[in-house]
């Protein structure tokens, strides 16, 4: 059995929800992990905040607004009275449960049970449009079988038992739908897979029922060899290591999620990306092959900080990293990037929680400088050592760039530069230039 993943995008109109139906209405039997639509988390996130601050008339009104929406769409949707009274009364039960929030104390525990409502309300709708249209489907509940453990990672054991008793109570369905991104903690509470994580359930739904193949259906024809949104002239890469995709997701490429790619590669599922919009185009697959002697594509993840810390008596001082990253671990940081030399040691990291901390931490053992606003780009491909010249055409590449640090030869896949956050652009549109041009 295949599982397929729709985005928000694909599932943002009446008409994408249509177009969905009937792609996924093909006659073999599969599992559909769909997102919210589009804008409705981001919707959902502001009426929080409302209650949060304890504004119930601001949140109220945003409610309304989301349900006047929502009441829209069915009409558009649905062409039974049937389907659209059954869709209506379900839509105000949700409504109604969400201007609820107003009348108790709003904490996270409340906020996440507020987020989980666009994927509820986006399965539901779909799901009784495909009954609408005579399709065999069953709405399979996300929170009866999605479960984090103590640390917040997803529970294999718990998934597979309890999404195999869900699939073996209704053996004779075509469909499956499934909500992304929601949960349930190890304290049986609502919570989620952080945003941008229904690509995440459909990687652990997948390895859960040892998928022949996990599809990631959005808004583009697969990974592009650099970021869309940033450079001109990008093109879909068609085949990546599972490596070389997990590098890109982590490192900036926001069509995958960055958590998605590990439970697809140890359960050995191939990955498919593929476009809504154009459903023919070959897409982007991720498996265990290496396409050997080629770079594949460029990412990049703002908002980095770098750290660097000189010290004389690290001069053959074994322990010296040591100590250094013992300060990280003590304020839970993970360091991204990481470049030494025989005086100093420079760091990067994402997350500024404890910056402070660490500073202070750091000072104990040596000068340390910091540079805010830095910017990871990532390039990705079959870069391992003994495979000469692919480092220097990046590094050509990037020689009109101040670069801050190099990283190379942690993984057989990618080479790192640190640059300012204000020649991002400059510097992904410099390497599609040289490493892509025809
Ligand atoms: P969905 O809502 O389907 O999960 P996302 O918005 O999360 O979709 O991801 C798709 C978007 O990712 C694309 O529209 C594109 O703008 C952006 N993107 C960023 N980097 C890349 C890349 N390298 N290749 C393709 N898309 C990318
Ligand atoms: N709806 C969630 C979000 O917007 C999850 C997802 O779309 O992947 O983050
Ligand atoms: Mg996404």
């Amino acid at each position: 059995m295949k599982v397929l993943k729709f985005g928000g995008t694909s599932v943002g109109t009446p008409q994408r929800m249509k177009d969905v139906a009937k792609l996924i209405n093909d006659g073999e039997k599969k599992i559909v992990v769909l997102s919210a639509m589009s804008g409705t988390t981001n919707t959902l996130v502001e009426i929080s905040d409302y209650f949060y601050k304890k504004n119930v008339d601001g949140a109220n009104e945003i409610i309304n607004q989301l349900a006047n929406k929502y009441r829209k769409h069915v009409e558009e949707l649905y062409a039974t009275d049937e389907f659209k009274t059954l869709t209506k009364d379900f839509l105000r039960e949700k409504f109604e449960y969400l201007h609820a929030f107003s009348k108790d104390m709003f904490t996270l525990y409340e906020e996440r049970m507020v987020l989980a409502q666009g994927e509820i309300l986006s399965t539901n709708m779909v799901t009784n449009y495909l009954k609408e249209q005579g399709v065999n489907v069953v709405l399979l509940d996300a929170l009866e079988f999605m479960r984090t453990d103590k640390n917040s990672e997803p529970d294999p054991v718990y998934i597979r038992k309890h999404l195999k008793e869900q699939i073996e109570a209704n053996p004779n369905a075509d469909i499956y739908i499934t909500q992304g991104f929601i949960c349930r903690n190890a304290y049986g509470e609502i919570d989620n897979l952080q945003r941008g994580g229904s690509d995440y359930t459909a990687s652990l739904i997948g390895a859960a029922i040892l998928a022949d193949e996990i599809q990631i259906w959005t808004d583009i024809d697969g990974m592009h060899n650099n970021d869309p949104r940033f450079v001109d002239h990008t093109e879909p890469v068609r085949q990546l290591h599972f490596e070389e995709a997990a590098e890109l997701a982590y490192f900036g490429a926001k069509i995958l999620h960055p958590t998605c790619v590990q439970p697809a590669k140890y359960a050995g599922i191939p990955v498919r990306l593929k476009n809504t919009m154009d459903p023919q185009a070959p897409g982007t697959t991720i498996s265990n092959e290496t396409e050997h002697g080629k770079i594949k594509a460029v990412a990049a993840k703002d908002n980095i900080t770098a750290i660097k810390i000189k010290s004389s008596r690290m001069l053959l001082a074994h322990g010296f990293l040591r100590k250094v990253f013992e300060i990280f671990e003590q304020y839970q940081t993970s360091i991204d990037m990481i470049s030494t030399s025989e005086v100093g040691v420079s760091m990067s990291i994402d997350n500024t929680k404890h910056l402070n901390d660490i500073l202070n931490e750091l000072k104990k053992y040596g000068t340390v400088t910091v540079d805010n606003d830095m910017c990871i780009i990532c390039v990705v491909g079959d870069l391992t050592w003994d495979n000469v010249g692919f480092e220097t055409l990046a590094t050509e590449a990037m020689k009109n760039i101040p670069v801050r640090m190099i990283s190379y030869g942690g993984s057989n896949y990618n080479i790192s530069f640190l640059v300012k956050g204000e020649d991002k652009t400059r510097a992904l549109q410099a390497l599609t230039d040289t490493l892509f041009k025809k």
